[in-house]
């Protein structure tokens, strides 16, 4: 089978989309999961978690629903995207059958993909005044995972920078996004398959996660440090809502 086509990187603001159910399947661990021709959802990966949302079965007739799922977890394997589902046993039985479950109407729980798109792009965007502050590159996050509530970059080191730098940091950063600066993604085959850029006037950072398009859709962002065993911790989390200019 083909893979899914992603349209979440051309179209990160995308929040709903007819589309073909090309198979209904469950994993190695018995989990009942949709796979479609395209899709809106991002599956889990660089730390974001994988979108949540509904799954409308269409029926035969026009208009007609056959059934909504939720689907509770998206996740890549090899090229496919695979599209978690609520789904009792009679149910998945009636939808696997070839002549059912043809076409679909995804939605993406828009708030919780908003979030992690602002979250996120925040994340990015310390990174780079915390280098701006220093004067000087510091090593990239080995890791920055995302919760419902807000994310972190884990750096695999210590006393690289303190908490006044931090601060001063958070500081550049808000103001930076304040005023408003484009961010943009771009592949870039030339550096391996699916290899993606995240961009932002000097700055650019391999990601290939989704992002907000302008960093005032950020809003304020607050910010804490831990130091953990031989990591840095930096806590960001979002202390408004912005305006969606997408
Ligand atoms: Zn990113």
């Amino acid at each position: 089978m083909s893979g899914t086509l992603p349209l979440f990187h051309e179209n990160p603001y995308l929040k709903q989309l007819e589309c073909r159910v090309d198979l209904l399947e469950r994993d190695d661990a018995g989990l009942p999961f949709a796979l479609l021709g395209e899709t809106v959802f991002y599956p889990q990966g660089g730390g974001q978690l994988g979108d949540r949302g509904v799954l409308h079965i269409q029926g035969t007739k026009a208009g007609e629903t056959l059934k909504r799922l939720e689907v509770i977890a998206t996740k890549k394997r090899d090229d496919q995207i695979r599209h978690y589902l609520k789904v009792d046993d009679e149910t998945f039985a009636l939808l696997s059958e070839p002549k059912n479950a043809q076409q679909a109407t995804a939605t993406l729980d828009w708030s919780l993909r908003y979030h992690q798109m602002r979250v996120h792009s925040a994340m990015h965007l310390i990174h780079c005044m915390l280098e701006q502050t220093l004067g000087r590159s510091i090593q990239h996050p080995v890791r920055s995972p995302l919760s419902d509530d807000g994310g972190e970059n884990q750096y695999e080191f210590v006393e690289e920078f303190d908490e006044d730098s931090l601060r001063q940091a958070t500081d550049a950063l808000n103001e930076f996004c304040s005023a408003s600066h484009e961010i943009r993604t771009e592949a870039d085959t030339s550096q391996g398959q699916g290899f993606r850029w995240w961009k932002c006037e000097n700055w650019s950072i391999p990601c290939g996660g989704v992002h907000v398009r302008n960093t005032q859709e950020i809003g304020l962002v607050t910010s804490s440090m831990k130091i953990k065993k031989n990591t840095t911790r930096v806590v960001i989390t979002l202390s408004a809502e912005a305006e969606e200019l997408g």
